[in-house]
């Protein structure tokens, strides 16, 4: 009837789930092999620019650590955390291998801790190049950073005045692996904002020391070969998430998201359904509820479905917090019973799908994702 009691797959990491199959209300599955199959694709495309992998929140959501370990038997040794704290629980678990940086940069005092994890920070201002310069200079080393410059998304990195203020001994003591800067608008192709930020972008960087340069997030890569530069800087396409909205999904889906049935009921026509009876029966109806809700990162106003063997199953009344009324009412009697698994995320329903009804975007869906779930890691 379902995979309820698949055996678990063996597991390396001692991380992989904190709640047991059958102490879950839902199972989110991951498939690494997925994850590695995603990498080789946007290596392919990117010919001979080196291609890191982003493992910000956890990477999205899924675990930075597991992650990781897949990419690096794909040869990939370049990763990006958003904060520092991300950075030191990575490098403990990866050990001294891979280059980790840091995006959102370092913040004032926390340049020794930075050190001691073995991180590199993304040099987002003039202060913080002058904090690292001054760690350089108490250690007696050259020490390595990524420069970003805003080339117009003013979000992070050094706004072109201040670049172009910057003296010419100003990097003196640093190792510039790369010079970077991000894209706001590179899930739109079409949008002139793009070659706007590569034409600053290449301004920018004639300011700077040489180095090699980096520019491209996942839909970066498919702004084409002008945009790869040295190295490209993937998250979501890695994880499934469409980096070509509005063209078919060239990556592999690599989450599978499945909740358990706690009950099954039939009511009466009438009968009020949920917290606010928000929905009456039209007619007699046969429930069954998930143990599986808003605190497991489901939108509370996502209205939407769950699947079982391709049927699909409405969600009726509000969505509570641990639990979600479904009408299954289109299988046949019997159909789906307590423990049986129903699909939130997977082959009937796409993660791009559950944030298109959402209308958010498949990152936040992802990095939403609650802590409760029993986790599975396949193709390792
Ligand atoms: C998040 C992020 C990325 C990865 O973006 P995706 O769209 O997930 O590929 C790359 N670079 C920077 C600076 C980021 O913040």
């Amino acid at each position: 009837m379902s995979d309820a009691k698949a055996p678990l797959p063996p597991t390396t990491f001692a991380n992989a789930s904190t709640v047991s199959e059958a102490a879950a209300g839902a199972i989110l599955t991951i498939d690494l092999g997925a994850i590695r199959e995603n990498y080789r694709r946007l290596k392919t495309r990117l010919n001979a620019a080196h291609c890191a992998g982003v493992l910000k929140a956890d990477g999205y959501g899924l675990g930075a650590a597991q992650v990781a370990s897949a990419l690096m038997k794909e040869g990939c040794d370049i990763f990006f955390v958003a904060l520092l704290g991300e950075g030191i629980v990575l490098r403990k678990a990866l050990g001294s291998g891979p280059d980790i940086f840091v995006l959102n940069g370092l913040s004032p005092g926390s340049e020794s801790q930075a050190l001691a994890a073995g991180l590199h920070p993304v040099i987002n201002s003039a202060a913080q190049l002058k904090a690292w310069r001054e760690a350089a200079r108490a250690t007696g080393q050259r020490l390595a950073a990524a420069i970003q410059v805003d080339s117009g998304m003013s979000r992070l990195g050094m706004a072109p005045a201040e670049v172009q203020a910057l003296a010419k001994d100003a990097f003196d003591d640093i190792d510039i692996r790369f010079v970077m800067s991000h894209l706001a608008c590179a899930d739109e192709p079409r949008n002139p904002a793009n070659e706007a930020q590569r034409l600053a972008f290449e301004r920018l960087r004639g300011m700077l020391p040489r180095a090699p340069a980096s520019l491209a997030n996942s839909s970066g890569i498919f702004l084409g070969a002008p945009y790869h530069y040295d190295l490209a800087r993937p998250g979501a396409a890695l994880y499934g998430i469409n980096p070509t909205p509005g063209e078919p999904n060239p990556m592999l889906p690599v989450v599978r998201l499945q909740a358990k049935v706690a009950q099954t009921r039939e009511v009466e026509k009438g009968a009020g359904i949920g917290y606010g009876h928000t929905y009456h029966a039209r007619g007699p109806l046969r429930l069954a509820t998930i143990s599986f809700g808003y605190a497991d990162g489901w939108h509370r106003r996502a209205a939407s479905a769950a699947w079982f063997e391709g049927v699909r199953l409405p969600f009726v009344g509000r969505i509570s917090m641990d639990s979600i009324i479904l009408d299954i009412s289109a299988l046949p009697a019997g159909g789906l019973g307590e423990g049986d698994l129903v699909e939130l995320i997977g082959p009937s329903q796409s993660l791009d799908d559950v944030a298109g009804h959402a209308g958010t975007i498949g990152y936040e869906v992802l990095t939403s994702l609650g802590a409760r779930f029993h986790r599975r890691y396949v193709g390792i």
